[in-house]
């Protein structure tokens, strides 16, 4: 979210510093590990797809302007069975926004996709304006685009305190102190460390993204989608852009709730890899049990699962713009957000439709 606000905010001709404790495109929070679903359907709410659309022009003209392959559009299947709320969902904002999608059922998806396994009363649908991102090469190019349109990013800095004084706002770091217009706050997972006092509860969540070697060709023939299976338990995968492996990764009740950012645990113990060998052995039989890779990420969650974006509540706060608690479905929409944090910090409102989500400063705590 800082690369994309930095990218839309340089791009707009304002002046842009950007901090990062660490350094963009690291994998120290919830961005890393090679893969991100994006997806032109959406199986929780059809009120997002406007957003989703103004990503994907964004994707391509970060893509045009840097030359650089961040996304590759392989299509995303959702599977699960036909009652289940979000494949009612995801048919709904397919046909109302009148996306390219197949309906797959049991013995098309076999002959086609002989990799995964459907169950009886189970379909699929592939979302062909879907693919995969890039996530650390998408954060460090959008950075570097930022700093070619002036923007200038100190890495390895970690800001202390955001403090509005009169009409600006000062970021307060351990060597200095900068005194600004407005300041977008994207600090993902940290977000109840640098602002203990908001009023909504995000969550950080512990991340175990795992990845297993196909014993067949199946998984990396000419098609090779992503996809989302809603039950029994949500979870999802991404064969890996090298071609070797294929990631897989569970949903939010499946993530242990951690103390803070700073109390992460990166080891994977043998008894949290249980819940994956039990869903490959049912739905994916052609991976190989055995993990080759596990990796540990973190992120924020809200209850409702939709993000705090808009401007802090609370007299003297309305040039802080809060964007957090993106509860697993960030990336996709990144840039989406970066834009629309460049319209509340330079003109104070968005013509997007961002009302249905949590707009922060208009709610009263
Ligand atoms: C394993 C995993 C899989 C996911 N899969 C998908 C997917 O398939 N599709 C999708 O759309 N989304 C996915 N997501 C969600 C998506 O990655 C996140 O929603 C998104 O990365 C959140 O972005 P962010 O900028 O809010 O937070 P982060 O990416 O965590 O970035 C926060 C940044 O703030 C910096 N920072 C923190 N505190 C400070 C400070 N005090 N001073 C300076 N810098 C600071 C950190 O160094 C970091 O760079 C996934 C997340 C995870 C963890």
């Amino acid at each position: 979210m800082g690369s994309q606000a930095a990218w839309r905010l340089a791009a707009r001709g304002a002046e842009v510093v950007g901090y990062d404790r660490f350094a963009p495109g690291h994998d120290r929070s919830a961005a890393g590990g090679e893969t991100r679903i994006f997806r032109s359907a959406h199986f929780e709410e059809s009120r997002w797809v406007p957003l989703l659309k103004h990503a994907d022009v964004l994707w391509e003209e970060l893509q045009r302007e840097t030359g650089r392959e961040l996304r590759r559009l392989t299509g995303c299947l959702l599977m699960g069975p036909t009652e289940h709320r979000q494949m009612a969902t995801v048919l709904e904002s397919i046909a109302e926004h009148g996306l390219d999608h197949e309906v797959l059922d049991v013995d098309a998806l076999a002959k086609r996709f002989p990799q995964y396994r459907l169950e009886e009363g189970e379909a699929a649908v592939l979302d062909r304006r879907a693919g995969f991102i890039r996530p650390e090469l998408s954060v460090q190019t959008a950075a570097r685009r930022a700093e070619e349109l002036g923007a200038r990013i100190r890495r390895y800095t970690e800001v202390k305190e955001i403090v509005p004084v009169g009409s600006g706002v000062e970021v307060r770091t351990d060597s200095c102190s900068e005194r600004f217009d407005a300041v977008v706050v994207t600090v993902g997972p940290w977000v109840n460390d640098l602002l203990p006092d908001l009023p909504w509860e995000v969550e950080v969540r512990r991340l175990v993204s795992a990845w297993y070697t196909p014993t067949t060709e199946a998984w990396f023939g000419e098609e090779r989608p992503a996809f989302i299976r809603t039950a029994p338990h949500h979870f999802y995968g991404l064969p890996s852009p090298d071609g070797v492996s294929v990631k897989i990764g569970l949903n939010r009740t499946l993530h242990r709730l951690i103390d803070g950012p700073d109390r992460l645990e990166r080891t994977v113990q043998p008894e949290e890899l249980e819940i994956f060998t039990e869903l490959l052995g049912r739905f994916l039989p052609d991976l190989h049990p055995d993990p080759t890779r596990l990796s540990v990420y973190m992120e924020g969650y809200t209850e409702s699962d939709r993000p705090l974006v808009g401007p802090l509540p609370g007299a003297g706060n309305e040039n802080v713009i809060l964007l957090a608690g993106f509860s697993g479905h960030g990336f996709k929409l990144s840039p989406a957000f970066g834009d629309i944090a460049a319209d509340l910090a330079l003109d104070g409102d968005s013509a997007q439709p961002i009302d249905f989500i949590t707009t922060v400063g208009r709610i009263t705590a």
